[in-house]
């Protein structure tokens, strides 16, 4: 449906103006809308508005509990398109403890204002810790106290990467990481289970929302089916050596370097995510391509029971 503060010119142009080709910005919204079946919202009343257009920019903070933050890496290090750029110039960021420029008590002051006036998105990197409440504690008060307070008025809570998602790493540590799901249960939660998350899973799911005000169709384990709809194994290029009985066996042999990986742990199988498709590293490689057996970072028993990742 069609904005009225919506003007197609005036939104490529002013995107145009912070540096990105014209070419390269309709091939993005292009991208993401076919990616998470927007294709029948007409192209400039749904993703190149939800890019630009808007009036107002949805709020959005960033809570980082237990992790590595390789999410945060994840997303502001993708470089070609500069699609993490165009994503931060279509929202409000109010609160990230990595990125934003505020500290002490004004970025408390962010972070209260924020989620007092409600409405905003929750991007969620990291376990909620369990063990002891003392872990990422801010303000005095625990990550879980945080985040039941950020969740009670907030639009959608985003999880990025396997930790929020499932627990991933963190899960299976003392420190007894789990999944916001586990936490919060009376908002709608997307799950973006890669570890870290896949910049492109992240720019296209908040386009979705903000051109629809939607969730998109998620999968059983709250997953958008976008981008976690097919299996690794079923896309995998090594797939005709499986089919043909050629498996690595040995790492120094030459002959065995394109086949199938799953002899040294591929989880690939089990595992549910577009990475043959959409690759990493602006589309440059992935796990398996690389030689390396798929972890299965993107499922919900990633990490404690999918070891041993190498076998
Ligand atoms: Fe399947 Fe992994 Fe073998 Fe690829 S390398 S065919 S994903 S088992």
């Amino acid at each position: 449906m069609r904005k009225p503060w919506f003007d197609d010119e005036k939104a490529l142009a002013a995107v145009e103006a912070r540096g990105v080709d014209r070419r390269d910005f309709l091939k993005i919204c292009s991208t993401f809308a076919a990616a998470m079946g927007l294709s029948q919202v007409p192209f400039a009343a749904g993703v190149a508005q939800a890019v630009e257009g808007a009036a107002a920019k949805p709020p959005v903070i960033w809570m980082e509990g237990l992790d590595c933050a390789g999410c945060s890496i994840s997303f502001s290090g993708s470089l070609n398109p500069p699609a993490a750029s165009v994503l931060l110039d279509s929202i409000s960021l109010r609160y990230h403890e990595a990125l934003m420029a505020a500290s002490g008590h004004q970025a408390e002051a962010a972070f209260h204002d924020t989620i007092e006036a409600g409405g905003h998105v929750l991007i969620v990197e990291g376990a909620v810790p369990t063990a002891d409440p003392r872990y990422c504690m801010i303000g005095g008060k625990s990550f879980e106290e945080n985040l039941k307070a950020a969740a009670e008025k907030c639009a959608a809570i985003i999880c990025v990467g396997a930790c929020s998602s499932f627990g991933g790493v963190t899960g299976s540590m003392v420190c007894g990481g789990v999944g916001v799901s586990e936490i919060i249960k009376d908002k709608p939660i997307i799950k973006l289970s890669t570890c870290p998350v896949h910049p492109e899973h992240l720019i296209g799911t908040v386009l979705y929302f903000l051109a629809t005000g939607e969730v998109p169709e998620l999968d059983e384990h709250g997953r958008p089916v976008a981008f976690f709809g097919t299996n690794i194994h079923d896309n995998c290029r090594r797939r005709g050596h499986y089919d043909a009985g050629r498996f690595v066996t040995d790492w120094n042999d030459p002959a065995q370097k394109d086949y199938c990986l799953v002899t040294k742990g591929c989880k690939g199988p089990m595992t549910n995510s577009d990475c043959p498709v959409r690759l990493w590293n602006d589309r440059t490689n992935f796990c398996i391509d690389c030689g390396c057996g798929c972890h299965g970072c993107a499922s919900p028993t990633f990490y404690e029971k999918m070891s041993p990742i190498f076998m």
